[in-house]
């Protein structure tokens, strides 16, 4: 860690922050500070500098105007890239994860992302929207992928990246394959929030960001129940 708390941002609650996404912060702080990390958290608005030396960002969803100013200003303002550098963890979701590639479509037209991933977005035919599930790569060494997509994009997965999962319902990237990694940057379709009923997702976040290989474990008796009823739900839909 570069301080003695574990430093999180939210990048730009401001323009990024659909389906609750904010929730991701609020999860990886809890499960930190119920293992006696000490915590800062700090929002960073669109029209402030981003500090280069958290220990982990965060950044959600959005729509198509928002996104593309977000991606512009995150360029402009160059903290995340010196931040991933100096080996930050980035987890971004759904327009986060897409301005992290090389480009996206927003409102018709392509722009530039700040390629700190090997993916590049499109439009797909239709808007994915409902349930997303899948198989996660298993070097993650974490359960089944759970989530709510609604995004008209699709991702194309260039070689300098993994997929994070592999799609068991929904859409994901392209219906084959979900989200995206390498080193300590991920990205996900999945809202929900993702971390919220992903746990084992949050963890592993904060594994990359501490170097602790056996974080102590939680009681996830409550995210056990949400994800065995939404995988209920999707096997239910799946049958009807
Ligand atoms: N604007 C993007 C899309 O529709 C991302 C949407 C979102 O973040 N929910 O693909």
């Amino acid at each position: 860690m570069s301080t003695e708390s574990l430093r999180i941002v939210w990048i730009y609650p401001d323009l990024l922050s659909t389906y609750g996404d904010r929730g991701n912060m609020l999860i990886l702080a809890r499960r930190a500070q119920l293992r006696g990390m000490p915590v800062e958290v700090l929002e960073v608005r669109s029209d402030q500098r981003l500090p280069a030396t958290a220990d982990i960002y965060l950044i959600g969803g959005g729509e198509d105007g928002p996104q593309a100013l977000g991606a512009q200003r995150l360029m402009a303002d160059g903290g995340l890239h010196r931040a991933v550098a100096q080996g930050s963890v980035v987890f971004g979701v759904c327009a986060g994860y897409q301005l992290l590639g090389t480009s996206f479509f927003a409102k018709g037209t392509r722009c530039a992302g700040l390629e700190l991933l090997d993916i590049a977005s499109d439009r797909g035919p239709t808007r994915a929207v409902g349930e997303l599930a899948g198989e996660v790569d298993a070097r993650l060494g974490i359960p089944y992928l759970t989530g709510f997509e609604n995004h008209g994009g699709r991702t194309h997965l260039g070689p300098g990246v993994s997929p994070l999962a592999r799609v068991t319902a929904g859409v994901g990237n392209d219906g084959a394959t979900e989200g995206a990694w390498r080193g300590k940057l991920l990205g996900t379709y999945s809202h929900g929030p993702a971390l919220a009923r992903n746990p084992a997702l949050a963890d592993l976040l904060l594994r990359w960001a501490t170097g602790i290989h056996q974080l102590p474990a939680l009681d996830d008796t409550w995210a056990e129940r949400l994800r065995s009823e939404r995988r209920a739900a999707v096997a239910a839909a799946v049958r009807a």
